[in-house]
């Protein structure tokens, strides 16, 4: 089966969002004064998520992100990973994390099922990242990253550059693929709760890739079909690869093969649009008939792009923690 959306767009990856619970408190993920946290009760059980992840497969669902929040802060994580890694017709499952606990769960997240893992990490620098994540703790994080390589993960680190805050890294970043096997990508700040100076944090993909031509010649690199969004380049002399994601400045909407189910069972369509569905009232009544319409609705429903540019962004403020980044 397949899921087409009305743009005649190929839907088969799932982000699922497990939590909305996080062990960092990034500056451009939720604001300073923090978040309300969901309710315990609104919070969906791992037999209920699964049966919407069972059920999006069923549909046309080939690769399915589990992100949060943080993932792994919520109890039973590896279990529930396996239970989705033994769907049939899953063809990738893959988690996002801020690394914090990857150490001691690397290799149980192996053992599980995953297959790879993305890294958020914005700064080399103790203090900086500190900074950035409101107390997060970079030792803790680069020690996660080397027990994700032993384990044999290939590793993904994701860059949110900021102007004026981290943008003088970009060529560290870089250089992380030169002499290890990582995927580097930068992306594009998005002002998803629209902090007072969200125009002036944006650093374009464009200005992001010339500086690194200033050090760096990088060649273009091919992309399979469950490949994400970044346009992807090896640079000369490493044995890693660099890619760009610009939500912003140069959207793929037009490619996007996404849909996102955050842990209390709304379906979204895209990470922009308020556009959603409530699974909820279908997976507590065991209705996968429901379900699946609810699912195929989300789909058909899809927006053909979001509205967000340099200078306009008309979403309603939302934290990716609760989202699902
Ligand atoms: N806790 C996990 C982590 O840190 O990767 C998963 C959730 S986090 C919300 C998922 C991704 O969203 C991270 O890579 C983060 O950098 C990205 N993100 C959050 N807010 C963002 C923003 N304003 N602009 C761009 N990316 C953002």
């Amino acid at each position: 089966m397949e899921l087409i959306d009305s743009y005649g767009r190929k839907i088969n990856y799932l982000r699922l969002s497990v939590t909305d619970r996080c062990n960092m408190r990034c500056s451009y993920c939720m604001p300073a004064e923090g978040i309300n946290k969901l309710h315990r009760k609104d919070i969906l059980n791992y037999d209920e998520l699964f049966s919407i992840a069972r059920e999006a497969v069923t549909l046309g669902i080939e690769k399915i992100r589990v992100t949060g929040g943080e993932p792994l802060v919520r109890r039973g994580i590896c279990t529930f990973l396996a239970r989705l890694a033994d769907i049939p017709g899953l063809k990738q499952l893959v988690l996002t994390t801020n690394g914090l606990r990857l150490e001691e769960m690397a290799e149980d997240l192996r053992s599980a099922g995953v297959q790879r893992l993305n890294i958020s990490l914005d700064s080399l620098r103790p203090e900086l990242f500190a900074r950035i994540t409101r107390g997060g703790d970079l030792p803790r994080v680069m020690a996660g990253i080397a027990a994700a390589e032993r384990c044999g993960f290939p590793v993904k680190i994701n860059m949110v550059v900021m102007r004026g805050i981290n943008e003088a890294e970009i060529i560290d970043f870089a250089s992380l693929a030169i002499h290890k096997p990582f995927t580097v990508r930068f992306i594009e700040y998005m002002p998803v709760f629209k902090e007072k100076n969200w125009k002036s944090l944006a650093v374009p993909g464009s200005e992001i890739l010339a500086r690194i031509a200033e050090h760096y010649t990088y060649i273009p690199v091919g992309r399979g079909e469950l490949s994400g969004p970044a346009r992807e380049y090896r640079l000369e002399g490493g044995v890693g690869t660099i890619g760009v994601i610009t939500p912003i400045s140069g959207h793929f909407c037009e490619r996007c093969n996404r849909i996102r189910v955050t842990s209390t069972g709304i379906a979204r369509g895209c990470l922009l649009s308020n556009t959603e569905a409530d699974l909820k009232p279908y997976v507590r009544t065991f209705d996968r008939h429901g379900l699946q319409e609810a699912l195929r609705e989300i789909v058909t429903n899809k927006p053909g792009m979001h509205q967000i540019s340099a200078h306009k962004a008309d979403h309603s403020p939302f934290s990716m923690a609760c989202v699902g980044g």
